[in-house]
């Protein structure tokens, strides 16, 4: 590595200017490489040690410090403010295009404006950042201007300073202005998020407003922190362009030192741009910053100074957004709503409202702590978001616009449905109707009782079970064997077939195997797994019923809470109502699992990671279990084999680490069959 050799011997002034001019040249180069190109050439210690060499002779002759010496990126002195400054030329924002149509009619409308001339764009990612101006005078960066509102903005030179990217100085002495986005990337804002919350601070709703946050924070070394960064994309010398078109100015941008997203395009017609947008509209989500669009520019600089620019906006460029995944929004209303089990879930009634496609009208708000810290308030415009869930969340309140008539949620003291009063047990967070006949929880009841993991009734789906209920056709699950084709058939979008249909698959459903009734059920803690746990230690469902405490504790995965939800469930009449009504429709009680069928696999001990294509984890477990082998939950050296799927965690590690044998999913199912036939 160069840059070692200079030993702490004394030097003279004039030896320490030399050698301080050398280690900063050395460390913008090394800057250069880190945090513009990302390709560093010496290791973060390496470059360490020589920051530190020029600290340490800095600290000797005070003297020498100069303004952009890389040890003066963060400032000592917290800020007083921000003063302004203007801008030449402005700085105006882009008009915006949401799809392809209205991207043709921008194109035709250049075309109209340049008869008969060749028009080439230049194309680039719209960086959901805040927009700044950067000046440097004599090759010394001296100034940076957020954008304001276009015509003037705050000088923020201090805070922009401390982002490592940005060079302090550059070799072109003329007067230098540069443009670009400053921007969070994904992971610092992360973790900032993560370090605001566990402090108890409110969190930003999305990268860009953790940036423009950042920007105006009078703490430079906080700034420096948070890990701004910045693409920059035009560039002006004496007050113009340099070169005549966008890609040779972009190019110089690169060739002056500056960072400038690599992700540009030369297009010569929009369907070139189209094939761009339909590329990165999903794409993006792969970047580590966020991005909203595409920026796209007529690529002539002369071509550029004819279109000229409207009040607002620059003729010769144009934004052609993505789809958005946030919207901004108002609560109208908060309302509960009452799950199976009684839980209460406030849900936001929200000013309807397109998100990705769809339009929105609900978002969750979990529960009462999260309105709370969130300080959340029917009125106020929130910020939502399109997670992998088919509910939006609400992410942010826009404080900004509260007007002071927004009212605070007050959490109802009884369910919205049945008027019972509302209990939250100590230590949760959720409130529940303890109403074991509430009707919301009755209809979800209902709905779970059909699933496709409990009797998988198909045919019925939420709007049936509605009419059902309204018609009191049904009072409880078992209800629904005692229904008439007649009955059915007088319903709403139900035919002579289609009740039919429901009919069928309600009768055939009599005859599932006992832990699906169990599961159906609807006990506590009671899932699929367990259910199926159940049946292998119960030849019946009246055996079940029967259990003591002691004869459920016995089973090594039924651990207190699950016994005494279950004991609590058979006590209660209305349950053994529900019960008796399904055992006179004559829905099936009994296991058919041999009694005390062969266990070829008896002593064996299998690890399940990663999802199966053909099986739920509870039912390859069950399989295993069927044949005498036992599930466990973690590898050790006693297991015999780890099924892996796909996606597996790190329980695929440590049986490669163990020498565990490991099984693919056909290896396993053969496993299976295999031991199936001899036994
Ligand atoms: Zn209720």
């Amino acid at each position: 590595m160069p840059g070692q050799g200079s030993e702490n011997k004394k030097l003279t002034l004039e030896e320490a200017k030399k050698e301080i001019e050398r280690l900063r040249e050395l460390i913008r180069y090394h800057e250069y490489k880190y945090y513009v190109e990302a390709q560093p050439e010496i290791s973060d210690y390496e470059f360490d040690m020589l920051m530190k060499r020029l600290e340490a002779l800095e600290a000797q002759f005070p003297e020498l410090i100069t303004p952009d010496s890389p040890t003066q990126r963060v400032g000592e002195q917290p800020l007083e403010g921000f003063p302004t400054a203007e801008h030449h030329p402005p700085m105006l924002s882009l008009e915006n295009v949401y799809s392809y149509e209205e991207f043709l009619e921008y194109h035709n409308r250049i075309k109209r404006m340049l008869p008969g001339e060749k028009i080439d764009y230049v194309v680039e990612m719209k960086i959901d950042g805040v927009s700044i101006a950067v000046q440097y005078e004599n090759g010394i960066y001296t100034r940076a201007i957020t954008r304001g509102d276009g015509y003037k903005g705050d000088v923020v030179t201090e805070n922009i300073k401390t982002i490592r990217s940005l060079p302090l100085r550059i070799k072109e002495t003329r007067f230098v202005e540069v443009r670009g986005e400053v921007f969070m990337p994904k992971a610092a804002f992360e973790k900032l998020n993560q370090e605001r919350a566990e402090r108890g601070e409110s969190l930003f709703a999305n990268p860009r407003n953790a940036t423009a946050g950042t920007i105006r924070l009078l703490d430079p070394k906080e700034v420096a922190r948070r890990k701004l960064d910045i693409f920059f994309y035009y560039i002006f010398i004496d007050g113009d362009y340099p070169r005549p078109t966008h890609w040779e100015n972009l190019q110089l941008i690169k060739e002056l030192g500056f960072k400038r997203n690599e992700l540009v395009w030369f297009c010569e017609s929009p369907e070139d741009v189209l094939k761009i947008w339909e590329e990165w509209k999903d794409k993006r989500d792969d970047l580590p910053y966020d991005v909203d669009g595409l920026v796209i520019k007529v690529n002539s600089i002369e071509q550029q100074k004819r279109l000229g620019e409207t009040a607002k906006f620059p003729r010769w460029a144009i934004a052609f957004k993505f789809p958005a995944k946030q919207a901004v929004t108002q609560i109208i209303n908060i309302e509960l709503n009452v799950g199976r089990t009684g839980a209460i879930t406030p849900v936001a009634i929200l000013k309807p409202v397109k998100l990705a496609g769809t339009t929105v009208s609900r978002a969750s708000l979990y529960n009462e702590e999260e309105i709370r810290r969130k300080d959340i308030r029917i009125g106020d415009w929130v910020v939502i978001e399109k997670g992998g869930d088919i509910i939006p969340k609400v992410v942010a309140v826009v404080k900004s616009r509260r007007t002071s008539k927004e009212k605070p949620f007050v959490m109802p003291k009884r369910c919205p449905v049945c008027g019972a009063e509302l209990y939250r047990p100590p230590g949760e967070v959720i409130w529940r109707c303890p109403n074991a006949a509430c009707p919301a929880k009755l209809k979800e009841s209902i709905l779970h009782f059909v699933s496709r993991n409990a009797m998988n009734i198909e045919h019925i789906g939420e709007a049936l079970v509605d009419q059902l209920l309204k018609k009191g056709l049904i009072k409880d699950p078992a209800d629904l064997y005692y229904l008439k084709k007649e009955q059915l058939a007088s319903l709403e979008r139900m035919g002579e077939k289609s009740a039919q249909n429901v009919l069928d698959e309600i009768e055939k459903s009599k005859n599932n195997d006992l832990w699906r009734l169990i599961h159906a059920l609807g006990i506590r803690y009671v899932g699929e797994k367990t259910a199926r746990i159940l049946e292998e230690h119960f030849p019946s469902l009246d055996a079940l019923m029967n259990a003591s405490y002691e004869d459920l504790i016995k089973i090594p995965e039924i651990g207190p809470k699950v016994a005494d939800s279950i004991i609590h469930f058979f006590k209660d009449p209305t349950n053994r109502k529900i019960i008796e009504k399904l055992r006179a429709a004559g829905v099936n009680f009994k296991s058919r699992k041999k009694e005390e069928g062969p266990k070829p696999l008896e002593g064996k001990t299998f690890v399940f990671t990663g999802e199966l294509d053909s099986y739920t984890r509870a039912e390859a477990s069950a399989l295993v279990e069927s044949l005498g082998g036992k599930v466990s939950s973690s590898v050790s050296r006693k297991t015999d084999f780890v099924v892996v799927g796909r996606n597996p965690g790190s329980k695929y590690q440590k049986a490669l680490k163990l020498g565990v044998k490991i099984l693919n999913e056909k290896e396993f199912l053969e496993l299976i069959e295999k031991t199936k036939k001899s036994s």
